[in-house]
């Protein structure tokens, strides 16, 4: 005879930065929760520009506390058109202060903010890990069955697939994807440079892409440089004096000398987008749930709005006795985040194309766009309030 398996409201699996912070605030919202997920160091230098409602919501978490110190305030940010081409858009400055906050929001290195999170995790009352791949996820009428690569298994009525960009949950959900490559990779490497960087993020437009200077703390900056993929190989390629050399001339030397931190990365782009957020007790968050490229730092700051509207659905859920893996549910928390990530996509891709764009009309839609939004205040900072987070969403929180 064999034990029946451990049995839970929820199981999280996937431990990413998405995955970790749901499977907290879904224990803080009260409902008995397994993290499967395999504990390793966060293996690439990437940072998150966490703008909107995210730091709030790492705050009420008890995550911000050991973050604070280690990020860097992002309090201006600067969109410079540098392709070179005929027909130009004037530099954009958006300052947080011109629609009354103190910063956009804070940079952090994604290797701090989920050793945050797993400590965070580690001592979350109601938080189960079991810290190992699941190899099988098994939907059926009652509930899921979750199978790890040791053979151990656990149920829960609900799942919360936070296993990335090639989610074994979506495919137990009978959830297929679109997907397209974009032709683009994005390098990213960190920098110390002699200039101080004033809490500003640096965008500068080229036609491959948009190369960003992102705030760190002290004298330093998160480099994501998107490029053909050739390039970016050349680039990848140089020793760090050269590298250090080439940083330097893309962002005009406006950080005065540039030295290149150890550890670098390539990331192939594109743009994902399942056909359902939800179905057979199985819901997606983060990457399993939405791609895109990293354009006006949208990605996780999702992720994290997906953890937050999935806790605070079940946590009603709970309160009124529903199954929390019941196709009601499932459907609130669909109908949640699908404007969501819908706009975002469709306006992380328009803004990508019109760059790329080598149509004459379309590069001076684009430049007359960019005139507008920094020419005529109420559209700059309308254009400010929805980069942080949609404002629909902004008003039913604050009602
Ligand atoms: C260059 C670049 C810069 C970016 N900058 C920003 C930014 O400034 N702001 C922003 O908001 N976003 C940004 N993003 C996006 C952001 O990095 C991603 O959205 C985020 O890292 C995805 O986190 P995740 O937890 O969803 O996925 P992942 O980090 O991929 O985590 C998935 C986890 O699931 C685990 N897993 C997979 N299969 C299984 C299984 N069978 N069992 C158990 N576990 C499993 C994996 O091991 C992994 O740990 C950027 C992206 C790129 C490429």
């Amino acid at each position: 005879m064999t034990d029946a398996p451990a049995s839970f409201d929820v199981a999280v699996v996937g431990g990413g930065p998405a995955g970790l912070a749901a499977a907290i605030a879904l224990a803080q919202a009260g409902a008995s929760t397994v993290l499967v997920a395999r504990r390793a160091p966060y293996a690439d230098n990437r940072t998150t520009a966490l703008l909107g409602g995210s730091v709030d919501f790492l705050d009420g978490l008890g995550v911000w506390q050991d973050c604070r110190d280690k990020a860097a305030a992002l309090r201006t940010m600067r969109l410079v058109d540098d392709t070179g081409r005929l027909i130009r858009a004037p530099e954009v400055r958006f300052q947080a202060d011109e629609i009354g906050l103190d910063m956009f929001g804070y940079n952090i290195e994604n290797r701090t903010l989920v050793a945050a999170l797993e400590s965070r995790a580690a001592a979350c009352p109601g938080l189960t890990r079991i810290a190992e791949d699941a190899e099988a996820v098994v939907p059926d009428q009652a509930e899921v069955t979750i199978t790890t690569v040791s053979r151990q298994s656990v149920t829960a009525r609900l799942v919360v697939g936070a296993d990335g960009r090639h989610s074994l949950c979506r495919e137990a959900a009978g959830i297929s994807v679109n997907r397209r490559k974009l032709g683009q990779t994005a390098l990213t490497f960190n920098i110390t440079h002699a200039r101080p960087h004033h809490g500003a993020s640096t965008e500068f437009h080229t036609p491959h892409g948009p190369c960003v200077f992102v705030p760190l703390p002290g004298d330093r900056c998160s480099v994501v440089w998107v490029n053909s993929p050739r390039e970016a190989e050349r680039l990848f390629a140089l020793d760090d004096e050269a590298l250090s050399v080439a940083a330097e001339k893309r962002s005009h030397s406006i950080f005065g000398r540039v030295h290149v931190e150890p550890g670098r990365h390539m990331f192939p782009l594109s743009i994902e987008r399942p056909y359902r957020y939800a179905d057979r007790r199985i819901a997606l968050v983060g990457e399993a749930a939405h791609v895109v490229p990293p354009i006006g730092a949208q990605g996780l700051n999702l992720g994290l709005r997906d953890a937050m509207d999935m806790a605070a659905i079940v946590g009603k859920a709970m309160t009124s006795g529903e199954d929390l893996g019941a196709p009601q549910v499932l459907a609130r928390y669909a109908a949640a985040r699908r404007a969501d990530i819908l706009s975002r996509t469709f306006v992380i891709d328009i803004a990508n194309r019109s760059l790329l764009s080598e149509f004459l009309p379309m590069q001076s839609l684009r430049a007359t766009g960019m005139h507008m939004i920094g020419a005529i205040g109420p559209l700059r900072r309308l254009a400010m309030r929805e980069g942080l987070a949609p404002s629909w969403r902004t008003d039913r929180h604050a009602s």
